[in-house]
């Protein structure tokens, strides 16, 4: 009884609850892409638990992992104590690593999400700098913790919050569509890579002590907005040389999504700490941060938790790890978003509502706008999420699970799993193209 369940939950969750209000089905089968509902319809998903399942779900290799462990009558739970599934897990990952911090890398194990890992990054380079300021930038995403939610940009989330946290001193995230100094393009990347150079080296410029920079290579719940590979180098550069650690946060952009295996991997630079989630547990919770061994300045008892060791996440990790190389799915999620970029930017020269479409690999946006509006500067047209939601529920009519970001909610973000095939990506864009035009009436 789906509409038993729904009301049920409604009635008795928190307020605060989001997917549950917008996509109203009661999943209870899953295979790959596609998700069954207690009604017997089926949906393809183009969120993947917020990009969590890099092989969507119930991947055969993942369940064999995980029932590898409950067979052996492994224990589940051993706080940070060692098993022989994160001895594997361990390897996978480093084998998996940019050549430099396989070679000299250190892993720590944190709580489960995301927002525990950056929590753990911070702590980390204000312990080994001695420094307590953090360069964040607009629009970023880094979880809903204290000290992640002072390091993001939207304001509804810490309003509640802002004597607890600490707020990052903020700059400019190189969003070309949107452009945070009117110019657009190119010029966007260029003029924000400046600002921030002079800014550090002023000394009324404000940031106190800097302790690191963290930063998304594509910026995910901001809109997906994949920051310039030169602008990438930039931010390396100018850190490096000013003895500024850099944090970047692949939570989400992380195991081969972007179309290589680390969205840094692209632009050939490698952070001072790696911050990862989401699909580094194989779907199960498990988050870690990965750094140069300089940093490792923790005494022992530092930085604790009590789920920091799931031997299932364990499992699950090392196996989807191993896929991923395996098979090479950073290449295929690099080609299977080439093409769905080109489709979306052929359905947008049809449709005046899209007003941006970008992305990396299998992370991409599709930035809806009023269409008859007058452009600005840069060429944007106002946001419509009104319309962005109208979209999203006509997707799920149609039998597809598209999810909102950005600064407006006015971006449909899809985030297929890797594994998605030819045919499901030529029914995704089907599906989408249909539900764009309907909405637009
Ligand atoms: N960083 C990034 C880039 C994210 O996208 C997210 C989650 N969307 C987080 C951190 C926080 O992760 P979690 O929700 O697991 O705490």
């Amino acid at each position: 009884d789906p509409d038993g369940v729904l009301a049920r939950q409604a009635a008795r969750e928190s307020a605060a609850r989001t997917y549950a209000r917008t996509f109203r089905i009661v999943p209870v089968a899953a295979s790959g892409m596609t998700v069954t509902g207690a009604d017997g319809r089926t949906y393809l998903d183009c969120l993947s638990g917020a990009g969590t399942l890099a092989l969507g779900h119930n991947h055969p290799v993942v369940v064999e992992a995980v029932r590898r462990v409950v067979d052996r009558g492994a224990p589940w739970h051993v706080l940070d104590i060692a098993t022989p599934e994160k001895d594997e897990f361990t390897d996978a990952l480093f084998a998996a690593l940019p050549p430099g911090l396989a070679r000299d890398g250190r892993v720590h194990f944190c709580g489960p999400a995301g927002t525990d890992a950056v929590e753990a990054a911070l702590k980390l380079v204000r312990t080994a700098t001695g420094r307590s300021g953090v360069l964040a930038f607009t629009g970023a995403y880094h979880g809903m913790t204290a000290g992640a939610l002072a390091a993001s940009g939207g304001v509804a989330a810490k309003a509640p919050m802002s004597g607890a946290a600490a707020e990052a001193v903020r700059l400019p995230y190189p969003y070309a569509y949107r452009c945070p100094f009117g110019l657009g393009g190119d010029a966007t990347a260029r003029v924000s890579a400046t600002y921030v150079e002079r800014l550090l080296d002023d000394p009324n410029g404000g940031v106190v002590e800097p302790a690191g920079m963290v930063l998304e290579a594509v910026q995910g719940e901001g809109g997906v907005i994949p920051a310039p590979l030169e602008w990438l180098r930039h931010m390396r550069r100018a850190t490096a040389e000013r003895g500024i650690p850099l944090v970047v946060d692949e939570v989400q952009t992380g195991v081969g999504r972007t179309g290589t295996m680390w969205a840094v991997d692209a632009a050939g630079i490698e952070p001072d700490v790696l911050v990862l989630s989401k699909a580094i547990g194989g779907s199960l919770p498990m988050a870690v941060v990965v750094y140069a061994a300089h940093l490792d300045t923790w005494a022992p008892g530092a930085h604790t938790g009590t789920f920091r060791g799931n031997t299932l996440a364990m499992a699950a990790g090392a196996a989807t790890l191993r896929h991923v190389l395996a098979e090479r799915l950073p290449e295929r999620a690099a080609a299977l978003g080439e093409r769905l970029l080109g489709e979306l930017r052929t359905l947008q020269r049809q449709h005046p509502c899209i007003g941006d479409v970008r992305g990396r690999g299998l992370m991409i946006g599709v930035e809806l706008v009023e269409p008859g509006a007058q452009p600005d500067a840069c060429g944007a047209r106002p946001a419509a999420p009104g319309l962005a939601a109208a979209v999203r529920a006509e997707c799920l009519r149609r039998g597809l699970i598209v999810e909102l970001g950005g600064r407006h909610d006015s971006v449909l973000r899809l985030l297929p799993p890797l594994v998605m095939t030819d045919e499901e990506a030529g029914s995704v864009l089907d599906r989408l193209a249909e539900a764009i035009a309907v909405a637009e009436r």
